[in-house]
């Protein structure tokens, strides 16, 4: 897998706003931002897609899920809502190929998506 930026942020290597880390998992404020609040939460164990999380451990899993949670809720973001995104592959837009999630705040958000 080549080297990504998160990989660079994650080893110290470039600078990132973290709002979150523990063992597993590092929250960091997305440099070009697309709301008031917005937060990509990466792993710290690498994988490039969300196609592969149905080969991980499924706790790992759900310890990355709670973690969004936690650092939403860090936020106070509960009341006024949030949305998570996960780009998959070319046609979602995924521009960096070590898996996140995004966590969207502080506006109102369209749906359909754009
Ligand atoms: P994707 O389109 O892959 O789901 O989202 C990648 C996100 O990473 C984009 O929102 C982009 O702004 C963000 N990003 C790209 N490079 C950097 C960087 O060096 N630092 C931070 N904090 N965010 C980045």
């Amino acid at each position: 897998m080549h080297e990504t930026v998160f990989d660079k942020i994650l080893s110290g290597d470039l600078p990132a706003d973290s709002v979150y880390e523990d063992d597993e998992v590092l929250a960091f404020r997305d440099i070009n931002p697309q709301a008031p609040v917005h937060i990509l939460v990466i792993p710290k164990a690498k994988f490039a897609r969300f196609t592969e999380i149905a080969s991980r451990p499924i706790e790992e899993t759900g310890r990355f899920f709670s973690a969004i949670s936690k650092v939403a809720t860090s936020l106070n973001l509960d009341d006024s809502g949030y949305r998570v995104v996960i780009n998959n592959g070319r046609d979602s837009g995924q521009a960096v190929e070590y898996f996140h999630a995004h966590i969207l705040a502080g506006r109102r958000f369209a749906w359909p998506p754009g």
